[in-house]
């Protein structure tokens, strides 16, 4: 059947190849099996005042515990589970997760007024649906609508018609904070940020990784450093918050918010971990 694949053409049988396709196969069967037995589970990062370093909020990032693989990160399963439609269920078992963990140090810890930020798919968010399923999530655990906040790439902002999205609107309206995810990184059509109820720009990783931890830039004319301070005046000239992610060392803490950058997220502040640690960190006072 190889030379059938195409005239002249020959498919060759790549070994490691259909090793790799057998993993996914197998990863891809065992999804919703998993969202039913549990084997899911969040971890939480800071996201932290440049500032004043207090914990302002908390993104919530899935893990899979897979019984035999041990915990998976969801850069091997999410776009897995986008494909195949589980986003849908998956990602309102995180939702409904993290606003009941956001409920419960809401009321242990009211003065820290800790945001959770949940990241959502594109195919979740192109999904009508979602307004209602926010706003039932909202109603059933108690958390305050502005206690949550959602995270959208910049292609799901711009959802399945090219358009930006319409429940945006009412998303907002429900009271809840909405953040550009990896903002840079995608096709970065600006118009939308002159019409969208958004809240916050997550700077992408890249940008911030090029700050090097002596302080210097990894390009010799501080490019990337320069475009961070572009970023921040502009977000700063739409009243939006901006969180640089992947901060990894003291140096770019110090970088950025020299650069007026609100909040800082990554290694330096804290890696993602179970909600314990979370908890023991406000238990902890303001200073965490
Ligand atoms: P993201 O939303 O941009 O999340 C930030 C990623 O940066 C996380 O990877 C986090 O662990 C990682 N990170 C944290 N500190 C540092 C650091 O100091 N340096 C660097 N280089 N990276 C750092 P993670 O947890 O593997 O998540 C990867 C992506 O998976 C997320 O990117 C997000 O797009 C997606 N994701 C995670 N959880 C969910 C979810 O519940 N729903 C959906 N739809 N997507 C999710
Ligand atoms: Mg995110
Ligand atoms: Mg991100
Ligand atoms: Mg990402």
């Amino acid at each position: 059947w190889a030379k059938a694949a195409g005239r002249g053409r020959y498919a060759v049988y790549d070994p490691e190849r259909s090793a790799r396709d057998l993993a996914r196969a197998a990863l891809v069967a065992g999804l919703p099996a998993a969202l039913e037995r549990g084997e899911f589970v969040l971890h939480y990062q800071p996201i932290v005042s440049l500032l004043e370093g207090r914990m302002l909020a908390v993104e919530a990032l899935v893990r899979w515990q897979h019984p035999e693989l041990g915990l998976i990160g969801p850069d091997r399963f999410i776009g897995l589970a986008e494909e195949t439609g589980l986003i849908v269920g998956l990602g309102e078992w995180v939702l409904r997760t993290a606003c009941r963990d956001a409920e419960r140090w809401w009321r242990e810890f009211p003065d820290a007024r800790l945001v959770v930020s949940v990241n959502l798919a594109a195919r979740q968010a192109d999904d009508p649906a979602i307004v209602d399923t926010v706003a039932d999530v909202l109603a059933t655990t108690g958390l305050p609508a502005e206690l949550l906040q959602l995270e959208l790439t910049e292609s799901a902002v711009m959802g399945s018609a090219g358009e930006p999205l319409r429940s945006l609107h009412r998303l907002a309206a429900l009271g809840i904070r909405l953040a550009v995810d990896d903002f840079g990184t995608g096709y970065s059509n600006l118009a939308y940020l002159r019409r969208l109820p958004i809240h916050c720009l997550k700077l992408a990783g890249p940008f911030v990784e090029g700050i090097r931890a002596d302080g210097t830039d990894v390009a010799a004319d501080h490019r990337d450093e320069r475009i961070v301070d572009a970023l921040v005046r502009l977000a700063h000239a739409l009243e939006l918050w901006v969180t640089a992610e992947a901060v990894e060392t003291g140096v770019q803490a110090e970088r950025l918010r020299a650069l007026r950058c609100d909040t800082g997220q990554g290694r330096y502040f804290g890696a993602p971990a179970p909600a314990e640690v979370i908890t023991a960190r406000l238990r902890g006072g303001a200073a965490g």
